[in-house]
């Protein structure tokens, strides 16, 4: 026992780290010097291991402090981009939340979309060719840009101009466009579904669901039509933060149905399959259906919006329940049940 919960100081960290208090664990967290001021201010960690680039957590003396406090590390977005995937997999011998596997399915696209498609999930269309665009794609690039220069085209003239001019701009280099991928313009609202797969119960929750606040593309919007024209702006789609949001009732089924699925095909794909959070983005369409463009296998950044629970996490929980406390509330059940092996890798 006296196991910590540990994290590195961005993205969802905040939750994590109070949920493994409220949970009765020691937390500790490993932040970039300057950047632990919201971890003091909110007053969630009981140790500091201050690095000087968040990269460091994968030093052998970081590595060997965590150890020393007997700590799992519970993954996020910032944590898989800054220790690096290679990283994560071969060099970081900490025991971790989850099945460290399942990262690099969410992390190349390929792999992404053959577990998604292989699940019966609606993607967005893709296409091979610019020369093949019929109607409106959403053209994106490769790396973590965070839907910076991501743009939208209905023609190969247009995907060519455009291209064009961010090459003068500077935006990508030659070697990006070779990479660049076209996809179907989805037309619908935005629900980003956040899943606790619980590995103990074998089954799957809905814990929380947000839609993102994007720069600058919402604010584009509050620009009449026709002086949008005008303005001559160029859409970005980086995300600056997240709304919560519920569905209509209606659609929960679609939504949990989605969720199963994925979470039966990791089995097969990514032994021993999803373990903990994960989510799917997807876009409703007014037909109703979800599709799906991207997906998380660990906490998504949109958890952010229920800390102190959703109107799912209350159905299921009636007590405030995060997805940083439905991760220690397992962790807890792995230990009183003798079962944490199966919960970390
Ligand atoms: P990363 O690949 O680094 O996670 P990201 O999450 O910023 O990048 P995406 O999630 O792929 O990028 O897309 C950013 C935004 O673009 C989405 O939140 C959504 O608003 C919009 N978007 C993405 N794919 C489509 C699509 N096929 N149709 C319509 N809009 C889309």
């Amino acid at each position: 026992d006296n196991i910590t919960i540990a994290t590195l100081g961005s993205h969802t960290a905040l939750h994590i780290l109070k949920g493994a208090k409220k949970e009765g664990f020691r937390t500790a967290v490993v932040c970039e010097k300057g950047r632990e001021v919201p971890y003091q201010r909110f007053n969630v960690a009981d140790e500091y291991i201050i690095v000087d680039k968040f990269k460091d957590i994968v030093n052998e003396d970081v590595q060997q402090k965590l150890r020393d406090m007997n700590s799992i590390v519970v993954p996020h977005g910032s944590f898989v981009a800054y220790a690096g995937l290679d990283n994560v997999e071969d060099k970081f011998y900490v025991p971790m939340f989850g099945n460290r596997d399942v990262l690099r399915w969410e992390a190349e696209r390929d792999l992404e979309r053959k577990l998604i498609t292989e699940s019966g999930i609606r993607m967005p269309f893709k296409y091979e060719n610019p020369s093949d665009i019929d109607r409106a794609v959403m053209v994106k690039f490769p790396g973590a840009r965070g839907g910076r220069g991501y743009f939208v085209a209905s023609s190969p003239e247009e995907f060519d101009s455009k291209i064009d001019s961010m090459l003068k701009r500077k935006w990508i280099s030659e070697e990006d466009i070779a990479k660049a991928h076209i996809e179907e313009y989805v037309s619908g609202c935005n629900y980003c579904i956040h899943y606790f797969y619980s590995a103990l119960k074998d089954e799957v929750e809905i814990l929380g669901m947000d839609s993102r606040y994007e720069s600058n593309i919402d604010g584009i919007c509050r620009i009449p039509a026709k002086d949008q024209l005008e303005v001559g702006l160029d859409p970005s789609y980086v995300v600056t933060g997240n709304h919560p949001v519920v569905m209509r009732e209606s659609l929960l089924p679609q939504a949990f149905e989605i969720g199963d699925n994925l979470v039966k095909t990791a089995k097969k794909l990514v032994k021993p399959g999803m373990n903990g959070p994960f989510c799917l983005q997807s876009l409703c369409t007014d037909n109703l259906e979800i599709v799906v463009f991207e997906m998380s296998a660990r906490t998504d950044g949109g958890t952010n919006t229920f800390m102190d629970g959703s109107p799912y996490s209350y159905l299921l929980f009636g007590e405030p329940m995060s997805m940083g406390r439905r991760i220690s509330r397992e962790i807890k059940n792995g230990i009183s049940e003798d079962k944490l092996d199966i919960l970390i890798t």
